[in-house]
């Protein structure tokens, strides 16, 4: 661990320091270099482990994904959420917390061993058959195919009318911001479950909190309870992945079915299937929360050292801190890494780059896993759930084509 050595190896012709380079060391680039490594590839996975869950990620935040959803895939399944608890004496909760899965993940990382460099990647480009990589401190590595599991870190939806607040006045809920420093009056906008879970931690830190959000009611996920509870019936509507609603569910466990239904169809299930919802165990914690729907903010400026909303109904807010839960949009020009001339190079839909079989690009070695091959393979593509399809599927696509040209 910490920083690699080239090895100058000699794969097909060019000399590369390893074969494969995996930007990214959270859930997908973790348990990618696990199975592309037991198949017997050179696999360097750079950036700083579960950075992402760590640093960004609400302070007291739950898991809304279920614990059998929640393990990261490894070709042996020994790894598992519930090996690291077990290894760790950490005692199994129904609710898996931000700080369990981040120590989970480091742990993961630490048996797989060697192969990861902590520096972050600063730009990759294309020189020939091999990619350039840039670390943070100028040292450059080479590797024939690169593999990109950097997150949505980047992607944050911030809508229109928040663009003038200042930094103090405005954050996303997965800024990494600490709760307790954001003021007293905050308004939270969104209804799904980032924004609800963070309407609940603000409230709790002692703020006094307002959601405002644009569907008329919120709707909360799984309030079907009898239908997940009729055993061999319920596992036949539903996955253990709990993504999506009756029947969708099922569908969205076969991220390769998906990948052949017509896109308009699939954007149609995908956006269905992660619409805006909150996790039950939320409700308990919200009565004290002010919930406004069916509304939109139309404006929001400083006034006097307060941010001032106006909403659609003619009606004000005055508030110390707006807090968005406004999602993410996919757009990989915003992956500051990659060269804009290589972004350029990919095939995309929509800011999705336009990935095939084993999350190849139009740019041969290029591959992309995780939220970006999502428009492709599906809504699981959004969750840890997906990582075991995505890295058995990446393994065995990297294996079958490395005897030929290198890449594919
Ligand atoms: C608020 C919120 C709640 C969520 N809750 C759940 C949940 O309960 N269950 C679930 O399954 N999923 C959940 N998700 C989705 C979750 O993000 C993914 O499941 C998971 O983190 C995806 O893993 P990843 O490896 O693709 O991305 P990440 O976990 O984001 O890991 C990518 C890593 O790449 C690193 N990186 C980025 N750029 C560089 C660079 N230039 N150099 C080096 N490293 C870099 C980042 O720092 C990051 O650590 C949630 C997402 C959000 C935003």
């Amino acid at each position: 661990m910490g920083s690699f050595k080239g090895k100058g190896i000699g794969t097909m012709g060019n000399s590369v320091d390893c074969e494969v380079i995996v930007i990214g060391a959270g859930p997908y680039g973790l348990s990618a270099a696990s199975h592309l490594r037991a198949l017997g590839i050179e696999v360097l996975v750079l950036g700083e482990p579960m950075r992402f869950w760590a640093n960004e990620m609400p302070e007291g935040m739950l898991l809304r994904s279920p614990r059998e959803a929640s393990t990261i895939s490894d070709p042996r399944s020994e790894l598992t959420l519930e090996a690291y608890e077990a290894a760790s004496g950490t005692k199994p909760a129904v609710r898996v917390a931000r700080k369990t899965f981040v120590d989970y993940g480091r742990w993961f990382q630490a048996k797989l061993g060697s192969d990861l460099d902590r520096r972050n990647v600063a730009q990759v480009h294309r020189e020939g058959s091999v990619f350039k990589v840039t670390l943070s401190d100028g040292a450059v590595l080479t590797g024939r195919r690169v593999v990109v599991a950097a997150g949505v870190g980047p992607f944050k939806r911030s809508p229109k009318p928040f663009s003038d607040l200042s930094h103090s006045q405005v954050s996303h809920c997965y800024d990494g911001r600490r709760f307790a420093d954001l003021g007293k009056r905050v308004a939270v906008i969104g209804a799904g479950q980032s924004a609800l879970e963070s309407a609940a931690l603000l409230r709790e830190a002692g703020a006094a909190v307002e959601v405002i959000a644009r569907i008329p009611t919120l709707r909360w996920i799984g309030m079907h309870k009898r239908l997940h509870q009729l055993g061999p019936i319920s596992r036949m509507l539903y996955s253990k992945h709990d993504v999506g609603p009756i029947g969708v569910s099922r569908l969205v466990a076969y991220p390769n079915l998906i990948f052949h239904i017509p896109l308009g169809l699939k954007d149609r299930i995908r956006t269905r299937a992660v619409r805006s919802a909150g996790a039950p165990w939320l409700i308990p914690r919200l009565p004290q929360v002010k919930m406004t729907t069916g509304r939109t903010v139309l404006s929001a400026r400083e006034i006097s050292g307060e941010v001032q909303l106006m909403l659609d109904d003619g009606s004000e807010r005055r508030v110390d801190h707006v807090l968005l839960g406004t999602g993410y949009r996919v757009d990989i020009s915003k992956y500051e890494f990659l060269s804009p001339s290589l972004v350029k190079e990919v095939r995309q839909l929509d800011g999705y780059p336009d990935v095939a079989a084993g999350f190849s690009t139009s740019v041969p070695g290029l591959h992309f896993i995780g939220a970006t091959a999502a428009r492709k393979f599906g809504p699981l593509l959004y969750f840890v759930a997906g990582t075991e399809f995505a890295s058995k599927e990446l393994a065995l696509h990297v294996s079958r084509n490395r005897t030929r040209n290198g890449v594919n």
